[in-house]
């Protein structure tokens, strides 16, 4: 399943890529083209527009009605009934590139040495060329994963 997102969603955007969603999100796409990419590309238009889901040429799309960010990802995951324990951070949470492992030889000096020396898997976005590893912001971030995709919290 892949997606596209309003200009206003911006944040939902980054936090279905954390999920592992291919999610694509710009911040000035007119209306014409986001419907146009979300049929070309085959992409599900996620969207806070009124105006935008009256329209009859819209296609697949999901209007999103909270405002809370948490709640709008509910929205998508329970919708579409997305698993994402299996493609948690394996996607570039700024270009939505597809994270590749890789071996911790090939990153020295290329991130902190703290970190170099602390964590043991690294991944990298070959499109934006950030790495990524597992670090304690992300025990939060689990965290609050776990609240969105548990069933009892939707
Ligand atoms: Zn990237």
């Amino acid at each position: 399943m892949k997606f596209i997102a309003d200009f206003t969603l911006g944040r939902l955007a980054r936090w279905l890529r954390i999920l592992g969603q291919d999610t694509i999100f710009y911040n000035k796409l007119d209306k014409d083209m986001l419907i146009r990419i979300g049929k070309e590309k085959g992409r599900i238009i996620l969207t806070k527009d009124t105006k935008l889901i009256k329209r009859r040429d819209i296609g697949d799309h999901l209007f999103i009605t909270s405002n809370r960010i948490y709640d709008q990802v509910k929205e998508v995951v329970n919708h579409y009934r997305l698993g994402c324990e299996d493609t948690l951070f394996t996607r570039c949470i700024i270009c939505n590139t597809e994270l590749i492992y890789i071996e911790r030889g090939e990153i020295k000096g290329m991130v902190p040495d703290f970190v170099f020396n602390s964590k043991d898997r690294f991944y990298k976005c070959h499109n934006c060329k950030r790495i990524f590893w597992e670090g304690t912001h992300k025990e939060k971030m689990k965290r609050k994963i776990e609240e969105i995709l548990s069933p009892l919290s939707s």
